[in-house]
This record gives C-alpha cells, sequence and structure tokens, in this order.
C-alpha cells in the first residue's frame, strides 16, 4: 500500500527520500492531476508520498550580491508580489494558471514537472537559473538545462530533493514576454515567447531568446546569441533574417490537443521577428 509522511523538517525529508521509495509532492498542482484517471475518483498513487509543501524552512526569497534565491516550497503567488523576484520572472507568474492555484503551485513543482509547455522554465532558462539538490548530507547545482531532458524527464534522483532556485541577477533594457494560449487565465502555452537584450551607446550587449512549447524542452541557443553581441542596433536589425532563419532550425514543434505544429512555429517565428524589429 502507498504510504505519505509529512516530514517537519529538510533534514528529515532525505532521511525518508533516501530509500528512494518517495516522490516528492509540493502544491499538487500537477501530480493530482495527473494521477486522477476520471473526474470525482481519487488520484492512484504508484509510490509513496512526501508531502513538502508544509516545509517553511523551503519558503523563502533571499536576495545576495549576484543571485535571488527561491526556496522551493515557496508558492507561485508569493513569488509574484515579492519586491526582490526578478521582474521577467513575476511578470510570466502573471499569466501561469489562477490566484489560486498559484497560492499552492510552485517553482520546483513547475521544474519537476519538466513540461515544454511550463511557463517559468521559459525566464528560468533565459535568467541562467541554476538549481539546487539536497540528498543526504550532499548538494548538487546543475543549469536548469543540464535537469531537465525531455517532458517529465529530468535527471533529479529519487532520493533527491529541489531544495532552491537561485536566479542570477540581470540588468535588461528591454524584455518582452509573449504567451499564447486558448484563453487568457487558466491556459497552458500553445507556444511562449520571452527576449531580452541589454543596449548601452547603440550596442547591443546582451542578447537573449527562449521559447516554450516548440521543442521537447524550452529553446535558448547559446551560441546564437553569441554571435549578435558586441554590434550596434542597427546591424543587429539587419541581419533580422538570418538571425530568424537560425532559430527556424532549432523550432520543432508537434501537434497536441492544444494547437498543431504549422501554428506554433508560425507564430514563434512572428514573435521573434516582432521582438527584433521593435528594438
Ligand atoms: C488549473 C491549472 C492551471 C494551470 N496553469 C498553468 C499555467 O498557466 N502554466 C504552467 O506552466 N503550469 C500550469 N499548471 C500546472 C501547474 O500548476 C504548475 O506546473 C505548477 O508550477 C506545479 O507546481 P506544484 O508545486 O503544484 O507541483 P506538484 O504537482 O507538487 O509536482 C510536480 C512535479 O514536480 C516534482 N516536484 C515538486 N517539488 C519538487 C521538489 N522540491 N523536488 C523535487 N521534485 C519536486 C513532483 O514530484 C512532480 O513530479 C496549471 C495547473 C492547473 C491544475
Amino acid at each position: 500500500m502507498v504510504k505519505h509522511v509529512i516530514p517537519k523538517s529538510l533534514d528529515e525529508a532525505v532521511d525518508y527520500l533516501y530509500d528512494g521509495s518517495y516522490q516528492v509532492i509540493a502544491g499538487g498542482t500537477d501530480l493530482m492531476v495527473q494521477k486522477r484517471s476520471t473526474a470525482e475518483t481519487p488520484p492512484q498513487f504508484a509510490s509513496n508520498l512526501l508531502f513538502a509543501f508544509n516545509l517553511d524552512e523551503l519558503k523563502y526569497i533571499k536576495k545576495s550580491e549576484r543571485c535571488i534565491h527561491i526556496g522551493s516550497m515557496t508558492s507561485l503567488e508569493t513569488i509574484l508580489h515579492h519586491h526582490d523576484a526578478p521582474n521577467i520572472l513575476k511578470e510570466v507568474i502573471l499569466d501561469m494558471a489562477s490566484p489560486a492555484i498559484r497560492n499552492v503551485a510552485t517553482l520546483a513543482g513547475n521544474i519537476g514537472n519538466a513540461s515544454p509547455a511550463g511557463d517559468s522554465l521559459v525566464p528560468l532558462y533565459l535568467l541562467d537559473a541554476q538549481i539546487i539538490l539536497f540528498s543526504k548530507n550532499q548538494f548538487r547545482h546543475l543549469p536548469i538545462e543540464k535537469l531537465i531532458l525531455g517532458p517529465r524527464k529530468t535527471v533529479i534522483r529519487n532520493d533527491e530533493i529541489i531544495k532552491d532556485i537561485a536566479i542570477p541577477i540581470h540588468n535588461f533594457t528591454k524584455t518582452k514576454w509573449t504567451k499564447v494560449g486558448g484563453r487568457q487565465a487558466d491556459a497552458i502555452a500553445k507556444v511562449s515567447f520571452l527576449g531580452a537584450v541589454n543596449i548601452e551607446n547603440e550596442m547591443i550587449l546582451d542578447f537573449r531568446v527562449a521559447f516554450g512549447a516548440v521543442y521537447k524542452t524550452i529553446i535558448r541557443s547559446r551560441e546564437i546569441e553569441k554571435e549578435y553581441r558586441n554590434i550596434s542596433v542597427t546591424e543587429f536589425k539587419e541581419k533580422r533574417d538570418e538571425i530568424v532563419k537560425k532559430y527556424e532550425e532549432l523550432i520543432l514543434p508537434i501537434d497536441d490537443q492544444r494547437s498543431n505544429k504549422e501554428y506554433r512555429k508560425k507564430v514563434a517565428i512572428n514573435m521573434l521577428n516582432d521582438f527584433i524589429i521593435n528594438i
């Protein structure tokens, strides 16, 4: 029979996780839906459950010299209203679910679920977030793109828990977030886009873009970005077709119940074009 535990501390949590038989549940807004077979039936879990949402020591937002640290059990709604949380992340969270869901849903859950349509993953990729995993007496720090392998696939071991999400502090002159869903609120993205630039004296010092829901993971290419830094804004805009062509090769969406691949690709490319034109 499936067991469930509610540890009182992080140390107690990793003691339970040590034998590898427990799955962490945070807000449960993904897991409870995934494990329910039909409406009005209780969810069916195959593994033991470790309920972590009441671990207050994992509820914090702290600013250090270079990073914002977000504890893994901090709700999305808390992040949304915190003055130290990165503005781009807040803008994205505002487009996620509804306040009721956001009061229990977490960034860690969005990461653990590893959906290519997971909205918060787009800014976390763009901002070079590091995920800090904890297991018995051991920490592992991984860049988000190394942690997520594909839909619902991560390298998080059964004995590990996401403890902290560390987000480097960046200053961008302009950012642009666009999410296309079936409706304004409570909709999973058909396609999403986040662009950011830092411009000084008409020079592009930093250029980044990330796309959601158009590949098996979030798309971000450091190689392409590097090629178009340290050039003038005019030159950058002149190279728009070349830049778009490079991303076109990376955008490989699928058909599903929310949208089809032709629509997703076209909209993603339109968003990139629009971002470059409006810099
Ligand atoms: C009505 C509704 C609307 C939604 N709208 C959106 C939306 O607009 N955008 C969007 O991206 N998502 C949306 N979601 C999905 C969901 O709310 C988010 O993915 C949320 O961030 C999941 O967080 P959670 O804490 O509830 O995760 P949970 O369901 O608790 O967990 C999800 C996964 O992460 C793992 N996990 C959780 N915490 C940890 C941890 N600390 N360490 C290791 N593994 C962990 C779990 O084992 C599980 O595999 C919606 C869901 C619902 C029900």
